[in-house]
């Protein structure tokens, strides 16, 4: 008998994910890149009522030809806001967030087998927390690519 290979995902019954605003992943303090298209540019520049160029100017760093937001000296996102009462950061233009952010932990990478899945709960502690996200809202943020 031939073997068929299965096309159901290993997430094929969702995922739980509820972020707890640690701001642990917009957080030094390695390296980090935050990619931005010309539109998502274009609607943070909007969000802060700055011009596009002064955006650019102030908030972004050119590597090759893809754009990324920068960071403060001690690595951490140029928008992310110092912990409140609750423990929480927040990002200063979080409506308007890259793609980047937006499609977060629903990476490919994440995604590519339970393992890949389980090893990011060691840097997000919003793994595995909360709701759970069906299948068809994971393969929708998957799709989204950035740079
Ligand atoms: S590391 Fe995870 S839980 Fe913490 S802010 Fe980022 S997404 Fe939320
Ligand atoms: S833009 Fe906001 S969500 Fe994205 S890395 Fe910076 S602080 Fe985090």
């Amino acid at each position: 008998m031939a073997w068929i290979k299965s096309k159901r995902a290993w997430y094929a019954d969702g995922l739980a994910f509820e972020c707890t605003g640690c701001g642990g992943c917009c957080s030094g303090p390695g390296e980090g890149r935050v990619w931005a298209k010309p539109e998502e540019i274009a609607a943070m520049a909007e969000h802060l009522g700055m011009e596009v160029e002064a955006f650019k100017e102030a908030y972004t760093r050119r590597f090759g030809s893809r754009v990324s937001l920068t960071e403060a000296p001690n690595r951490d996102c140029i928008f992310l806001e110092p912990r409140n009462e609750q423990g929480q950061r927040r990002c200063r233009i979080y409506p308007v967030r890259p793609t980047q952010c937006r499609t977060w932990p629903f990476w490919p990478s994440n995604l590519r087998t339970a393992t890949s899945w389980a090893m990011t709960q060691t840097h997000c502690p919003g793994i595995n927390r909360g709701s759970l996200h069906p299948l068809e809202e994971i393969e929708d943020e998957k799709s989204h690519t950035w740079g």
